[in-house]
């Protein structure tokens, strides 16, 4: 073909066919599952070889690029604002959302039977604690996000504050920011078949038929993650950014459309570097704020607990009164925080919101089996936030520089 369609194109298409081909697969999950998934695999593992380096790597470099450490303490502070304020509007959106169209109701039975099938639980104080790793090179073999951006900033802060002696250390940071980000260039080429190899399973596996009887809580949180990311977004864009909602929704559609189908905050990283390139946020806004936000900023994760946590209420029976929901605005707006952007990490945070509030930690496994039909909404959703606060932030940090391709 001589005009090949732009990558975004190329994604949907993917995307497209993945959904048709899964559904055509209902009938033997099993292919799907044996032939198709491992393309899929082999291309997260391509990007998750790529993530820590460049996290580290650009965290480290973009809290050096910033600066001085007054400007690091300026755009931290804004980014975490901005992170945790939109997180906590977005649970409270959730829960109402939940209140309006109380789900779940009834589910009692199921709940009963299910019980016992539940995972591992998390405590606020661990969440808390586990943000510094003990040994520095040990969060970097294990992928530890959280504690590898709180090496990257403290390491970027002391190179900052060593001056002429830091720049050998952060001209190798430098570099190695680059080379990843050349890597992923070549691996972000191979997205559409990516995409394709990710959803097929899941629709072949989960079919219309499951997703019928969670039909509601599936809404739900649909609704509310596009009332989320369609007005919530739009408003911080057009109105603090001074970004043109189209424009920002169609530059971000690549990066989208990946986080829809991978469910993976972290695997996404580098399509919305490249779509916070293209609205014209300066290289050491993206490589600080985004890096941070496929870790911390997790909107979507926080409506999906927020709704989810009402909804195992309503199974259960249990009446949550205001203060139980406030609380659960806190904790999930915190747990969000601690979840790792990785596909399913939701579900496990989700047990530290129903242990603040006193349900049972057992009714993680009414919403298991939906869990991945989820997950790809609320990644859509973190990834949006990510990207829209690095736009609000560089907006007020100097404005955007478009680039074109
Ligand atoms: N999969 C989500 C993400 O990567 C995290 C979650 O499970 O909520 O953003």
């Amino acid at each position: 073909m001589k005009h090949k369609p732009p990558l975004s194109v190329q994604i949907l298409i993917g995307l497209l066919l993945g959904v048709l081909a899964g559904l055509a697969l209902q009938a033997a999950p099993d292919v799907a599952r044996t032939y198709i998934k491992p393309f899929g695999v082999l291309f997260l593992n391509l990007i998750k070889m790529v993530v820590v380096p460049l996290v580290f790597a650009s965290i480290t470099a973009g809290t050096c690029g910033l600066g001085d450490a007054k400007k690091v303490g300026r755009i931290g502070g804004k980014t975490i604002l901005f992170y945790l304020c939109t997180t906590a509007l977005a649970v409270t959106l959730g829960l109402l959302a939940a209140n309006l169209f109380p789900v779940g109701r009834g589910l009692g039975q199921v709940a009963q039977e299910s019980a016992g099938a539940a995972g591992t639980t998390v405590s606020v104080a661990d969440t808390l604690l586990n943000i510094v790793p003990t040994n520095p090179v040990a969060a970097l073999a294990e992928g530890n996000m959280l504690q590898i951006i709180f090496f990257a900033l403290c390491l970027g802060g002391a190179i900052l504050l060593i001056g002429e002696k830091g720049l050998p250390l952060l001209a190798v940071c430098d570099s190695l920011a680059e080379a990843m980000y050349a890597l992923t260039g070549f691996i972000m080429k191979l997205a559409p078949v990516a995409v394709f190899a990710l959803i097929a399973p899941v629709v072949a596996e989960l079919g219309p038929r499951v997703l019928l009887a969670f039909l509601g809580v599936i809404l739900v949180v649909y609704g509310a993650c596009l009332l989320h990311m369609l007005v919530g977004y739009s408003i911080a864009v057009g109105g603090i950014a001074r970004v043109n909602p189209l424009t920002f929704f169609r530059t971000a559609l690549p990066a989208l459309v990946f986080a829809f189908s991978s469910a993976s905050s972290a695997g996404t990283l580098p399509f919305s570097m490249e779509a916070a390139r293209r609205l014209g946020v300066p290289a050491p806004v993206r490589s600080f704020v985004l890096p941070l936000g496929a870790t911390i900023n997790m909107d979507g994760t926080a409506i999906y607990q927020g709704v989810c946590a009402l909804f195992i209420a309503n199974a259960y029976g249990i009446p949550l009164d205001l203060g139980q929901q406030v609380t659960i605005v806190l904790t999930c707006t915190l747990a969000s925080v601690g979840t790792a952007g990785v596909p399913g990490a939701g579900v496990v945070m989700l047990t530290m919101v129903l242990q603040s509030v006193g349900l049972p930690v057992e009714g993680v496994a009414l919403v298991a089996g939906i869990d991945r039909v989820l997950d790809m909404a609320r990644t859509t959703v973190n990834i949006t936030g990510d990207i829209a606060c690095s736009a609000v932030v560089a907006a007020t940090e100097g404005g955007l520089k478009p680039e074109r391709p």
